[in-house]
């Protein structure tokens, strides 16, 4: 079984016009419309996928969790919708009641860089408290965001330590390995059970650093705890799955460590439903 954590439904109506203008002024290509069809067709190499949008209100994103709820209505039995929460605005812990009771979403997403906020903030606690209480795992990005706008301390892997000492039951998820701080993201997923990473993106966007992510994730003796995502659309799991396979390609000819091959194939094939409670 393949399970691809980690993949978007975000369409170019659900960013504000502002928010869009300063993505372009920092050289981003214009957003393109994500048809269906398209996702549906790069999933074909994976079992089941989780998918989500993108919630911050400081930066201008706000997919509409319908659309999620909707997305997921299309291949139900394939794909599994997680809601996106922004803890910075009103009413969000009903908006987790009804995504999770009348949508039928099963865990949450969270861009702390993006909305402002620091995730080990007890002012926020109210929100894993609910997820703890009803089952649902948190997948936040964790790591570098090319967003201007985005606040990069807000988004480091030592936060979640905090959140992961006061909710021992909660499933985290460290999106990216919390890429370029890995190390300490392998020093925080070896401490609590419960929290995991996803490679997706940075378990092979730059090869080097992926080499070395995947080669200290080995030492620290937590290559057991990732799990398989691909950030469809940025990459789809196909390009993901043969990114990673060919990372040991660098250090053939040197004396340097490989990652052993059943690392890189029990990644792939991670039980990340039955790890995450979503069986
Ligand atoms: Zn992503």
């Amino acid at each position: 079984m393949i399970i691809d954590v980690h993949s978007h439904c975000l369409q170019p109506d659900h960013v504000s016009e502002a928010s869009r203008r300063a993505d372009e002024r920092a050289g981003y290509p214009p957003m393109q419309p994500l048809p269906f069809e398209t996702y549906q067709e790069a999933m074909r190499v994976v079992d089941k996928s989780v998918v989500f949008g993108v919630r911050a209100l400081a930066c201008g994103a706000l997919s509409p969790n319908d659309f999620t709820a909707d997305w997921v209505a299309k291949d139900p039995d394939r794909i599994i919708g997680f809601m996106c929460i922004d803890p910075t605005e009103d009413g969000y812990l009903d908006e987790i009641d009804r995504c999770a009771s009348d949508l039928g979403l099963r865990g949450i997403k969270i861009y702390p860089m993006l909305a402002h906020f620091n995730p080990a903030d007890p002012l926020y606690f109210a929100l894993y408290e609910k997820a703890q209480r009803l089952g649902l795992p948190i997948l936040s990005h964790v790591g570098a965001h090319p967003n201007p706008r985005s606040i990069l301390k807000y988004s480091h892997p030592l936060l979640f330590d905090e959140v992961a000492q006061a909710f021992p039951d909660l499933k985290i998820v460290i999106a990216h390995m919390g890429h370029p701080w890995q190390r300490d993201c392998a020093i925080v997923i070896r401490k609590h059970a419960n929290v995991f990473a996803d490679v997706s993106g940075a378990g092979w966007v730059r090869p080097y650093s992926a080499w070395e992510a995947l080669v200290l994730m080995v030492e620290w003796g937590v290559a057991d705890k990732l799990l398989f995502g691909s950030d469809f659309p940025f990459w789809t799991p196909g390009e993901g799955m043969t990114k990673m396979r060919r990372l040991n390609e660098q250090v053939e000819g040197t004396n340097l460590p490989r990652i052993p091959d059943e690392v890189i194939e029990g990644i792939i094939h991670r039980n990340t439903l039955e790890l995450l409670g979503l069986e």
